[in-house]
């Protein structure tokens, strides 16, 4: 039993409480409140509490937000119209548009639709360009919250060995890039790289974004290393439960099971994690926790480079 967990609850409250400072400033000085728009389709469960979060939350913090709920049957055309008014107004600083889109819309395009100055997600190639320059770029809110993970927990990135398992768009990809510009030496891995444990060994940084409950295991791991768990997946078999959780925590996790019917597990095996890594971040209450709170944090950011203050 060695890792130091690193919560994410009081980084998310901290920067939520920052940007509720700075939004009650651009008010008082610029007479305004940044807007964020979120776009939804369809009637997918997760989806509806994923936006509700954002909804909620940005209301806290003093966003001015707009939720628009289109039925399932929308076509791709009149989304896209409802994208392009979205960015004709003035108004509104922030879109986003929450994925996954039914099959007979053409995502890519919905995304490359929105304005890249109100492109809160970060993922219009623009943004991505830009991020990949090096240059000032709004930037997908999961990844930024991993750095934000690491910088206030004082943790190294500089000179330091990080390794991604995972290039998706929206997590593997821009979080190697956001290590890199915080001067890391970065490895990405994915499903063809060779003997993953003979290259995951060697980080300092291990950040998994991969999507299969517990697979990142203790012989991963490097003594001490800083493991950042980005996976959320659901279990619902109490044996897999057993297997990936030790005595002070599994009781817990079988009542979840009973109760609700699944368990929220991350990408990395916690009771091996814990006892191998230096610093840990626990599936629910670590990353999952920043995506809302750099949500909030990009739209004061988007408002503040689009209108010049
Ligand atoms: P994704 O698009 O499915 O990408 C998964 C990546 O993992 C792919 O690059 C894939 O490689 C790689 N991979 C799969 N099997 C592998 C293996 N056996 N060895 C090495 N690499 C392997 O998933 P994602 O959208 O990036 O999401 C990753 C995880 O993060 C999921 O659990 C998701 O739920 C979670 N997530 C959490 C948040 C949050 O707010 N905390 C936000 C987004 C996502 P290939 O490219 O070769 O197929």
């Amino acid at each position: 039993m060695g890792a130091k967990i690193l919560a994410g609850k009081a980084i998310a409250e901290a920067i939520k409480a920052e940007t509720a400072a700075d939004i009650t400033r651009l008010n008082e000085i610029h007479g305004f409140r940044p807007c964020l728009a979120v776009v939804r389709v369809g009637d997918d469960p997760a989806s509806a509490v994923y936006v509700g979060n954002k909804v909620k939350s940005s209301e806290a913090v003093g966003i001015v937000s707009e939720h628009h709920h289109l039925p399932e049957t929308v076509s791709h055309e009149e989304l896209l119209e409802l994208v392009t008014t979205l960015n004709r107004r003035d108004e509104v600083d922030g879109i986003l548009v929450q994925l996954p889109l039914p099959e007979h819309i053409i995502g890519r395009e919905i995304l490359e639709s929105i304005d890249p100055e109100k492109d809160v997600d970060g993922f219009h190639p623009i943004n991505v360009g830009r991020l990949s320059q090096g240059e000032k770029a709004l930037v997908p809110c999961t990844p930024a919250g991993v750095i934000e993970i690491l910088k206030r927990s004082n943790i190294e990135i500089a000179g330091q060995h990080a390794v991604v398992v995972g290039r998706s768009n929206i997590v593997g990809k821009p979080m190697a890039m956001l290590l890199l510009q915080e001067n890391a030496t970065v490895t990405i891995c994915h499903s063809r790289t060779k003997d993953l444990p003979e290259v995951t060994q060697r980080a300092d940084i291990l950040i998994a974004a991969i999507g299969r409950a517990g697979f990142i295991r203790g012989e991963h791991i490097r003594d001490g290393a800083t493991v950042v768990d980005v996976g959320i997946n659901n279990v619902s078999d109490a044996a897999i439960a057993r297997e990936l959780f030790g005595e002070d925590e599994i009781d817990k996790r079988i009542a979840a099971i009973e109760k609700r019917g699944y368990t929220l597990v991350g990408d990395v095996n916690p009771r091996e994690a814990i006892e191998k890594a230096g610093y840990f971040t626990p599936v629910p209450g670590g990353v999952g926790l920043l995506t809302v709170a750099m949500l909030m944090k990009n739209t004061v950011e988007a408002a503040r480079l689009r209108r010049e203050v």
